[in-house]
């Protein structure tokens, strides 16, 4: 019964490493440990995950938002239902 749970998160689990190798390929690690939008203290925790961090984890995830992500298709209107009564 748990089988498709099981099988969805060894599947995000396997998605969310490659994500992680890739960053970790692309990116170069930097020296800073302030967040160069806002000034505030990036974080040890974020900063060893993400060696390349410049931002904080707010001000990153602010610019981090892909239009095309199912967010932004909810806000634009996308699959109307539920308009029957
Ligand atoms: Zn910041």
């Amino acid at each position: 019964m748990s089988d498709l749970v099981d099988k969805a998160n060894k599947q995000q689990q396997v998605w969310l490493e490659a994500q992680v190798r890739q960053a970790r390929l692309n990116a170069q690690p930097t020296d800073d440990t302030e967040c160069i939008d806002c000034g505030e203290p990036i974080g040890e925790q974020r900063k060893r995950a993400m060696p390349s961090a410049v931002r904080c984890i707010q001000c990153a995830s602010k610019r981090e938002t892909p239009s095309n992500s199912p967010q932004s298709y909810k806000q634009a209107g996308g699959g109307q239902k539920g308009t029957k009564r």
